[in-house]
């Protein structure tokens, strides 16, 4: 069971296993709302979490039921039911009442879509599971991924600290340069703002083996916080591209692009550029600040 299922002639066994209670939860909403059936979870027992039960309708015999096993420490389907007498269900599913089964499968495209409609998420929904979703509930999912999203982003902004550490260990003499703003709460973490990254290794392979010659760029980051990446690329003896040395900045402007120079200067040995070749787009604020941070290397579009 998993993304090669073939959800429309998907039936319930006795002994089918699960890792979790909740992934069989996830399985039986899976099940529910891509045949159209409106199962709901009967938590009447006392160990209720250790247990599960799903049922169909109330005049629909369906049922499946399961629990831990100790034994096989798993969550095993003990008991089912897998005749339905119900209809299939096109409107409302209450698997889908609460929007973190949406929420999840849609995680991925929120990633790339953060600002993603609602009238689309109620779209591609109905062709694809058969049930109408309502504005609300598409609003609800909205609301659930950027929540899931916005969580795991802070997450991993706190592990920075514990990764430029592991950075310094590994490799000493790395060129990082991580810029915080203060919070706006009185005694908050600081906010992320900038990070310079170049490993002594790829530093001395461009000073040692490559042509003078650096390609910079930046690119947008595909999330919601937005912010953008800037790389320096070189060219290694065989013509390959070779990278140098990258950033994350919080956008385009001059002062994080003269930021950006004057640490790749400083990494690198630049000075002022003599012998130094620059290729970019004809972003201004970058033009400016290769012109100011190494005003004798030579540039190129
Ligand atoms: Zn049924």
């Amino acid at each position: 069971m998993g993304a090669g299922t073939n959800w429309s002639t998907f039936t319930w066994r006795v002994v089918q296993r699960f890792r979790s209670r909740e992934a069989f939860r996830d399985i039986v909403a899976h099940y529910a709302i891509t045949q159209g059936t409106n199962l709901c979870f009967a938590n009447s027992n006392k160990k209720k979490l250790l247990r599960l039960e799903a049922k169909c309708l109330p005049s629909c015999p369906f049922r499946v039921y399961g629990s831990w096993d100790k034994r096989r420490a798993c969550f095993l389907v003990k008991a089912v039911n897998a005749e339905h007498c119900c209809s299939r269900n096109m409107t409302k599913n209450k698997q889908l009442k609460f929007g973190y089964w949406l929420a999840r499968q849609l995680l991925e495209v929120f990633k790339s879509r953060p600002y993603w409609p609602g009238k689309e998420i109620q779209e591609t929904r109905r062709q694809a599971y058969k049930v109408a979703i309502e504005t609300s509930l598409a609003y609800r999912v909205k609301y659930v991924v950027h929540k899931m999203l916005h969580g795991s982003m802070k997450e991993h902004y706190n592990k920075h600290g514990r990764y430029l550490q592991a950075i310094q260990d590994a490799d000493p003499n790395c060129h990082v340069d991580l810029c915080t703003l203060p919070s706006k709460q009185p005694g908050g973490p600081p906010i992320f703002q900038r990070l310079f990254i170049c490993f002594s290794g790829l530093k001395k392979g461009w000073i040692e083996g490559c042509r003078k010659l650096l390609c910079i760029d930046s690119y947008f980051l595909k999330t919601f916080l937005a912010g953008q990446l800037m790389a320096a690329i070189g060219r290694d003896a065989n013509e390959q591209m070779y990278l140098v040395l990258w950033a994350v900045v919080e956008g385009e402007n001059s002062e994080s692009w003269v930021w950006f120079m004057k640490n790749m200067q400083k990494c690198l040995q630049l000075g002022d550029g003599v012998g130094l070749t620059v290729i970019s787009d004809e972003n201004p604020a970058l033009l400016t600040s290769v012109a100011s941070v190494m005003p004798m290397s030579e540039h190129r579009h």
